[in-house]
Order: structure tokens, then sequence, then C-alpha cells
């Protein structure tokens, strides 16, 4: 398997090399040159393999030539240590299941793809060099990909995130781990952050100085993990022959495009819905086929305040920017605050069953597309983060508390490690050619 840019002008790589280059050298993000289907041996069998088996073998096809099948047991098994499950919520009018992705250290769906992508770099690392993982983060990549990284010797991980835009949890679990791991707070927005990422990996200053790698989900290595859930979601249905519709909750649609992804790999899924905020600029572009990006809005599901998401480029890859064939796999809805709260509430007195703002924008999203269908279905919505992680906005909606689990309490009394930025290439720069993120 090689790996192309969506811009179409680099050259075809390796898995490793796109791993470690993150971006592409023609600005555009890494994908597969082809997706091959799981061999239908494996597809019958889903129900009867572990999360380990059925990541291998999806790995497998895109790792296959270059990590033996028995290491990438091992390390998709080490990855992927905790549950995945797929819980009922409710069964009428139609049947609703949530995909519990945030059973992980950080409590979010991030830790699947961050935590495998932090040992397929640790299993392809040249032991003398050092490398830095420069990340941006609207709140839950950076403790996903610090938590994955954090100890893990010939690497620094440096995150941005939006001074004071992300919640005092989120922020406790980069900002205290410290040792390798660095949290820069840059005076502006995620966009801001993003931005300066992508203009980190373009700079030759930079590139001279260090080694630098992304663990956006921009990087390849974060995106493939994600396609392993949507095959032990299938697996563990209750009803394998009732058609399945998935709804995920969106911001960079790294996620969703896992999903799709998953989808021609041979995933037994009728159909996904893209799940947004106040944000909605790819359920506009299904809408009116026009994809206008806007500076992102503050909404209760901050993870997803992304206002021109990046992954974009690869569904365009993947279905030639033809806007009638996405339709076809694909619908999708924006919900604002008032929705998301009111939701939370419902849910909660009706089958007590707790949402994060995040896997509330999913189930909203959900809901409407099995109300579209005459014929019954079994509708998915992923949960992508632990009601704990949002304690203060879900306590207040359900008036009750939120048990918030021990290890997240111990992070919040550790004492922060900060260093603030302004919003421009030159103050990361020197940041990060200075050395003060030296251990
Ligand atoms: C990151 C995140 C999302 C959005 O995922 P994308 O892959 O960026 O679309 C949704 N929910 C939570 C809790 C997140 O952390």
């Amino acid at each position: 398997m090689r790996f192309v840019s969506t811009f179409g002008h680099g050259p075809a790589v390796t898995f490793r090399r796109a791993l470690f280059e993150g971006l592409a050298p023609d600005g555009g993000l890494y994908v597969p040159d082809h997706l091959p289907r799981l061999s239908q041996g494996v597809l019958d069998d889903l129900s009867a393999k572990s999360l380990a088996a059925i990541g291998t073998e999806v790995l497998r096809l895109f790792l296959g030539d270059e990590i033996a099948e028995r290491d990438l047991h091992a390390l998709v098994s080490d990855a992927l240590n905790f549950a995945i499950p797929l819980v009922p919520v409710e069964k009428a009018p139609q049947e609703v299941m949530a995909l519990e992705l945030f059973h992980g250290p950080t409590l979010a769906f991030k830790d699947v793809g961050a935590r495998t992508m932090a040992r397929l770099m640790q299993h392809f690392h040249d032991r003398d060099d050092t490398i830095t993982v420069l990340v941006a983060t609207s709140g839950d990549t950076g403790g996903a990909v610090a938590d994955a990284f954090s100890g893990l010797s010939g690497f620094e991980v440096v995150v941005l995130y939006p001074d004071a835009q992300v919640s005092p949890i989120q922020e406790a679990q980069f900002t205290t781990l410290g040792g390798n791991i660095h949290a820069v707070a840059v005076q502006g927005s995620f966009d801001d952050c993003q931005r300066m990422v992508k203009q980190a990996f373009l700079d030759g200053q930079l590139r001279a100085g260090i080694h630098l790698t992304s663990a956006n989900s921009i990087n390849v290595g974060r995106l493939l993990p994600q396609i392993v859930y949507y095959f032990h979601a299938v697996a563990q249905l209750p009803h394998q022959d009732e058609p399945v519709v998935v709804s995920v909750p969106s911001g960079n649609l790294g996620n969703l495009t896992a999903g799709l992804m998953a989808l021609r790999l041979g995933a037994p899924i009728e159909g996904f819905v893209a799940a947004t905020n106040a944000n909605d600029i790819l359920p506009e572009y299904l809408r009116t086929g026009r994809f206008i990006p806007r500076p992102s809005r503050q909404t209760l599901s901050s993870a997803m305040d992304v206002g021109d998401p990046n992954n974009f480029q690869r569904i365009q890859t993947m279905y030639g920017a033809d806007v009638e064939a996405l339709r076809i796999d694909l619908s999708g809805g924006g919900y604002d605050d008032v929705d998301v709260k009111n939701t939370i509430r419902q849910v909660h007195d009706r089958s007590r069953y707790l949402m994060d703002p995040h896997s509330a924008v999913g189930y909203l999203a959900l809901r409407a597309a099995l109300d579209r269908r005459a014929a019954p279905a079994t509708g998915v919505f992923l949960a992508t983060a632990h009601p704990a992680k949002f304690a203060p906005i879900v306590e207040a909606i359900v008036e009750e508390p939120v048990p918030v689990p021990q290890r997240l309490r111990e992070q919040l009394a550790r004492r922060p490690r900060v260093t603030k930025l302004a919003p421009d290439l030159g103050a990361l720069r020197h940041f990060l050619l200075s050395g003060q993120n030296a251990v």
C-alpha cells in the first residue's frame, strides 16, 4: 500500500513516511492510494472476533507490507486495551444504540487514534532521533495525544490550544502531565492554532532545526485506527439482518472520514449521518453543493467548533468531489445548543441514559435520519465523550451530580504548566527553536 496527497502532486510514499511527515510536501493530506475490501470470510465472521482481532484485520490492509502481523496484533492489543461497547439506549420508535468510545484514559474517542498512532510511531522510531509532535486542539485531541505519548522516550509533545476556550477538565489533561508534554495557550481561536501547525510544517527554518511531526486528525496514523470501531460496532449488533444507520458527531471530520472508509472496506452499514453543532459547514455542503468555510462559533460541544474542517479534502478525494455521489452514503444535520440541552434532559428522563453534549448532537441527527426513513432500521450514534468530561454543563442540565472518575479528580488537583503565545508562526518558531520545550 502507498499513500498519496489529496492535492495529487506529491510522491506516493510508504505508511512510515506518511506517519512521520503528517502533511504531504504539496500541503495536501495523505490518503491510501486505494481502499481494498476486507475478505468476505472476515466480514462474515466479525461477530466472533475480538476488538484486537478486527483491528489487526483492518490495519493489515494498509500496513501489512510494513509491519509483521504478529507485531501489529500486539501493538493494536496494547493500544485498544479498553472496551468499546455498543449500548442500547432506546427501543422505540426505532432501535437506538450508542457506540461508547469514551472508556480510554482521557474519556474520549480520540484515545483510539492517538494511542494507536503513538505506538505506530514508537514501532518505526529511529532510536537516535528526538521527534517533536506538534498538535493543535480544540479540547480533546490535546489530552488524548499527550496521554498517548506521555513518558515515551524519543518524543516531545507540544500541544497548542485556544486560551480559555477549553474546559478545565480538558485543559488539566494536557497541562498537568509534565515531563515530555508541553502545553501552549495561544491567544486566539482554534482555527489560529490549526493554521500555526500547518504553517510550522511548511517552514524551512523549523524543518531544518527540529524533527517535527503532527498528531492532529490530519495524520493518517490517527485516521486509519478509527476505521476499526465501525466494524466492531456492527459485530455487536443484536439484529444482524436489519439496515444500520450510523451518526457521527463531527468537527474536523476525521471520525466521519474513517466511517466512509469503513464503508468502502465492506462494512455492512447503509448510510452515515454527519452530525454537527451550529458549525454546520458539511450539512450545508450536502444541502447546497457548496463548501463555504466560516470562522468557527463557540458552542457547548466545543471539540466540534470547527469552521474549516480539514478532512473535507479527504472526503472530496474519495468521492471525486461529487456531491451527488456523497449524498448516497451521507446525510447531515446541524443542531444548536438549545436542542442539545433539551435532548440531554429528555433522554436522561426517558431512558436514564446520560450523554455529553457531543454525543447528544450525534443522537439528535440520528433521530432525524431515522424519522425520515419508512422502513425500520437500527440506529447507532457514536458517543464520543464521557459525560463526566463535561460535568459542569451536564449537571446544570439534568440537575444531578455526574460522578467524576478517580483518575480525572487526581488530574484536576495537579498544578498546570502552560506557556502563553501570540497567534502567529513567529512566536511558535521562537518557542520551538529556543529549547524552552526541552526537558
Ligand atoms: C474531536 C471530537 C469530535 C469531532 O471529531 P472529528 O474527527 O474532529 O470530526 C467529536 N466529539 C468529541 C468529544 C471530540 O473530542
